[in-house]
């Protein structure tokens, strides 16, 4: 059997990964508390355990974290992260102190299939899905760093939000085992309200992690009507909003938040006029006929090159915010953090190989939603 890597399991493939070796599922809680909770790489240190496990350990397995490419650090206090995960692809992750919180946003994928206009991951393309223990090194890396500088043993990070590079729900099988390390008491110790899986809405796995694994959900929103969203979220297209609103009535009840938070980036003439407004205020109230339980993140666009795309000005942001908070919808507008380190939302892009050719599509379907046809339909109520 090759050498495992510790870091792929959560709490229940370790165990089983622990009776493969002969020994008693208990050690694995032993062996994960080390891993996660003081940040161990070498059996050696594992004084408390058997010699003789460690030694069984030393050959079968192995906690080998990802190579930090470069580390950036903002003058806000954000951070960073470039981690090489071979074959030229390389994934981000940041690190974003506030006065109450700690939040690490972590990569799921090397790049993005799902191509939306205004991100620069998605203008990328896609190369791969990391695995678990990708997913998860990220984490192990930033706690066990910030910790030592910080010169603490308190946990430091204490959010979890699943908004870096890649679509999380299109890497299902990889990112539930993540999850459940992050949630574990013997691993991270996060409160299910403290991590949250953000989506560019694909529906049936909305489903299934409202069944094996609900945590806070974040939907990428960014318009109120079909004609618009598909155009900036080509999602739209195989599950358009109806589908996706309903998949957000079902997953509340099983959700550790009453509600939905629906992100939508402030796009200058695009999708931030009065009627969008309307538009989203009159989806949000009636939809299904009882309203859906959500608070509104308004986020500013972060431009990067060749978008094509501005940011709505200050004014336009706010008067947007009001409207809605006008209606009645509970409205934030997001700070942004870390721009000057290229840190802020959708300006994550590592470095991936584009192995699906999405750049190439992403030209196509710039040319086309930049057609008037598609343009003037923008107001439109589908
Ligand atoms: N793929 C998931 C999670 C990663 S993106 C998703 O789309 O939800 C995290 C958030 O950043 C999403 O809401 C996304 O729409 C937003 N985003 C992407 N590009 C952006 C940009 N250039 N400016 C502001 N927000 C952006
Ligand atoms: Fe992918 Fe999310 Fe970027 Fe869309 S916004 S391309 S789903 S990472």
């Amino acid at each position: 059997m090759t050498a495992a890597n510790l870091l792929e399991f959560d709490l229940e493939g370790l165990a089983a990964f622990c009776e493969r070796l002969g020994e008693k599922r208990f050690r694995a809680v032993q062996l994960f508390r080390w891993i996660h909770q003081r940040g161990a790489s070498d059996f050696a240190s594992m004084t408390d355990l058997a010699k003789s496990l460690r030694e069984k350990l030393s050959t079968a397995a192995h906690i080998t974290p990802l190579k930090v490419l470069s580390r950036q650090d903002s003058s806000d206090g954000t951070i960073k992260w470039l981690f090489d995960v071979g074959n030229g692809d390389a994934v981000e992750t940041v690190y974003i102190p506030e006065a109450d919180r700690g939040t690490l946003c972590v990569s799921s994928q090397a790049g993005c299939a799902v191509g939306c206009r205004f991100c620069s991951t998605g203008h990328q393309g896609f190369s791969r899905n990391l695995t678990t223990g990708e997913i998860l090194a990220q984490l192990w890396f930033a706690e066990h760093f910030l910790r030592a500088k910080l010169g603490g043993a308190e946990r430091v990070i204490s959010n979890v939000v699943m908004m870096g590079m890649g679509e999380p729900l299109q890497n299902y099988a990889a990112l539930v085992p993540a999850l459940k390390a992050m949630l574990d008491d013997h691993g991270y110790g996060l409160s299910r309200r403290r991590v949250t899986v953000s989506t560019s809405g694909v529906v049936p796995m909305m489903d299934r992690l409202a069944a094996e694994c609900p945590v806070a959900l974040a939907v990428s929103l960014h318009a109120p009507n079909d004609v618009l969203r598909s155009s900036l979220v080509p999602l739209n297209n195989k599950y358009p909003l109806a589908e996706l609103l309903d998949a957000c009535l079902r997953y509340l009840p099983s959700a550790p938040r009453d509600f939905v938070t629906f992100e939508y980036c402030m796009l200058a003439g695009v999708n931030d006029q009065p009627e969008h407004g309307r538009q989203l205020v009159g989806l949000l109230r009636q939809h299904a006929g009882q309203g859906i339980h959500c608070k509104i993140n308004l986020i500013p666009f972060n431009p990067f090159p060749d978008s094509g795309l501005t940011c709505s000005d200050k004014a336009t942001v706010q008067a947007f915010a009001d409207q809605l908070l006008a209606a009645g919808l509970v409205t934030t507008v997001r700070k942004t953090r870390g721009d000057d380190i290229d840190a802020a939302c959708g300006q994550l892009a590592g470095d991936v190989v584009d192995r699906t050719r999405v750049a190439d599509r992403m030209g196509n379907l710039r040319r086309l939603t930049e057609s008037p046809v598609i343009w003037a339909n923008k107001g439109t109520v589908q």
